[in-house]
């Protein structure tokens, strides 16, 4: 006997794009070690968490240090007091109600936008966006749901729903039967969005065809579009066919703290190999509490104080920050005639290569010759390229000094 690893891992594409970015950065930098590079692909945070969020989490570690306030194993759903938060400032505001156990607190959104597809079956057909986040492609990959990867760039048996300048960046309904579609709104990579008439769109298939759209909706912070929804659950009828994810990391610079949290409404139902309804709630509570064992209780606290009057104040000072560095981006490219998308409601700027060069040699332009590193389109999946994605995470004196430089390229 040998022991047999799961062949579904030797079908992921390798991890080439931030490594090649690296590689062809630091081959840069070797060659040329004065130059003062700035880095425009960076898709985390920079600021760091603000002042209400830091006092609520000292406290709670101060708790943990004495015995009558100690905190052992909490909920692995998480505490009511964080459930309760979530949905009163997150949801109530928009007229829509929850009851704690449809809510599951967590130590990320990518931790469960990958553990997600477990609790379905693996002949569910799936559909995502093209460019992608690629951890929706990955994880149905390493479960089995897909073929190898073709030619092209994508998956065997896997749906692409293409985002481009043709279609605006909104994706049309998929021309097969779908079971699953992942959506990402405000996108990344892309930064564009979906009105709620766009969304409703998918709302409808998903009822019409008995599927799930499980809805990402991470940088929902950033949204300053009066018609974006803020929740896929302002969408009449989502709560029976939408999963929602969202995150404190890009929100409230939670990307080193971990705590995120997703929503399974109690109206959501699958179906099991005879056609019976089965709730589709209680097994992701199944699924949590044996796999999972909750979120340190002092985080708990410091993502509940993101919530108080004082602690929203604070994060929209960030997000604000990150916004008007997102406006420079958009103005100064647009300035030189250059294609932009998103950063309106969203810290990711889409640009298109001038003279449809593609990606990789745009990546090269800015690199060698204005010292600006950015994200090539084409490692977020065959629809990619021709793109380059930029950030709003850098200062505001590198943004203006990146801007600056690149204003002076001739393309
Ligand atoms: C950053 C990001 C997240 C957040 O992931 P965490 O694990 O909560 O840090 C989720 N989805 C997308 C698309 C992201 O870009």
């Amino acid at each position: 006997m040998v022991v047999k690893i799961n062949e579904n891992y030797l079908k992921l594409k390798s991890s080439y794009l931030f490594t090649e970015v690296a590689r062809r950065e630091s081959e840069f930098i070797n060659a040329n070690p004065d130059a003062d590079v700035i880095k425009m692909g960076i898709g985390d945070v920079t600021k760091p968490l603000v002042p209400s969020v830091i006092n609520a989490f000292k406290d709670a570690v101060d708790e943990m240090g004495s015995a009558d306030t100690f905190m052992g194993y909490g909920p692995e759903q998480g505490y009511g007091f964080l459930a309760e938060a979530i949905i009163e400032n997150d949801y109530k505001k928009y007229g829509i109600e929850f009851d704690k156990s449809e809510v599951f607190i967590s130590d990320g959104a990518k931790c469960d936008t990958g553990n997600i597809q477990e609790i379905f079956g693996l002949d569910n057909k799936i559909a995502v966006t093209d460019p992608v986040y690629t951890v929706y492609v990955d994880t149905n990959v390493m479960a089995g749901r897909t073929g190898k990867m073709k030619d092209d760039g994508m998956y065997e048996n896997l749906v692409y729903l293409k985002c481009n300048t043709e279609n605006n960046f909104i994706p049309e309904l998929p021309d097969e039967d779908v079971d699953i579609i992942y959506l990402c709104y405000p996108n990344n990579p892309t930064g564009t969005t979906l009105t709620k008439d766009q969304l409703k769109v998918f709302v409808d298939y998903a009822k019409e065809n008995k599927a799930i759209i499980l809805f990402d909706a991470a940088y929902e912070a950033f949204i300053s579009e009066d018609d974006v929804p803020h929740t896929i659950y302002e969408i009449e009828g989502a709560r029976e066919v939408a999963i929602e994810f969202k995150s404190f990391s890009k929100t409230a610079g939670f990307t080193g703290t971990r705590c995120a949290y997703t929503v399974v409404p109690k109206e959501l139902i699958g179906y099991d190999s005879e056609g019976n309804e089965i709730e589709i709630n209680p097994l992701w509570n199944r699924r949590q509490t044996t796999k999972f064992n909750g979120v340190s209780y002092p985080v708990q606290k410091a993502a509940e104080a993101t919530y108080s009057e004082e602690g929203q104040a604070q994060i929209k000072e960030v997000i604000d920050y990150y916004m008007e560095n997102a406006k420079i981006i958009r103005d100064s490219l647009t300035e030189i005639g250059l294609t932009v998308y998103g950063g309106v409601s969203s810290p990711y700027i889409w640009v298109k290569t001038p003279n449809d060069m593609n990606s990789w040699d745009f990546f090269d332009i800015l690199l060698n010759e204005a010292n600006v590193i950015g994200t090539p389109g084409s490692g977020f999946g065959p629809s990619g390229e021709g793109y380059l994605r930029l950030t709003a995470f850098n200062t505001l004196e590198n943004t203006k000094e990146a801007m600056d430089r690149i204003s002076k390229l001739k393309f």
